[in-house]
């Protein structure tokens, strides 16, 4: 498979979404890598920025709320190249009236070969990876036979 390279910077544009029961958690994942956290730029959908800014003290990008399309503008950034790391961590519990939209994030992530972290285990493996602190090539899988194809 072919693929186009993709260079990530040390000062990551990282993207940080809660679902409601899981807020808590991302606001203690947080406040635990809070020095890390600064040297990069954060994007995170409505709520989960403003309880960030509050509690935490970072400066977040705030986009909309989740349900009302913040989860499509992380997707809409990521597409265009302008997220780097996506921390989403979703309830598998609890339906969730947005949960289209919560799938279509997930995807196009996978589909720009973004680094996602559902939950706090998985974030604390990407936060210490050297990876973090280091220019990084993303390989970008070539679409270029999808976009060419043949349509009858
Ligand atoms: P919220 O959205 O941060 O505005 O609550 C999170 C989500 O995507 O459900």
């Amino acid at each position: 498979m072919k693929f186009t390279p993709h260079q990530i910077n040390k000062s990551k544009q990282i993207a940080l979404v809660a679902h409601d029961n899981k807020k808590t958690d991302l606001v203690e994942w947080a406040l635990f890598n809070k020095e890390n956290l600064r040297g990069h730029q954060i994007y995170a959908t409505g709520t989960t920025g403003k309880l960030l800014e509050e509690k935490v003290g970072l400066q977040i990008n705030k986009l909309k709320s989740g349900p009302l399309g913040g989860d499509q503008q992380i997707g809409s950034r990521i597409s265009d190249g302008l997220i780097d790391v996506l921390i989403f961590f979703w309830d598998p519990l609890e339906p969730q009236p947005h949960d289209p939209d919560v799938k279509a994030l997930l995807r196009i992530a996978v589909v720009w070969n973004i680094p996602i972290a559902c939950n706090r285990s998985s974030a604390d493996f990407i936060f210490s990876s050297h990876l973090m602190e280091e220019n990084y090539i993303r390989l970008i899988p070539d679409y270029d036979n999808y976009t060419t194809r043949e349509l009858s």
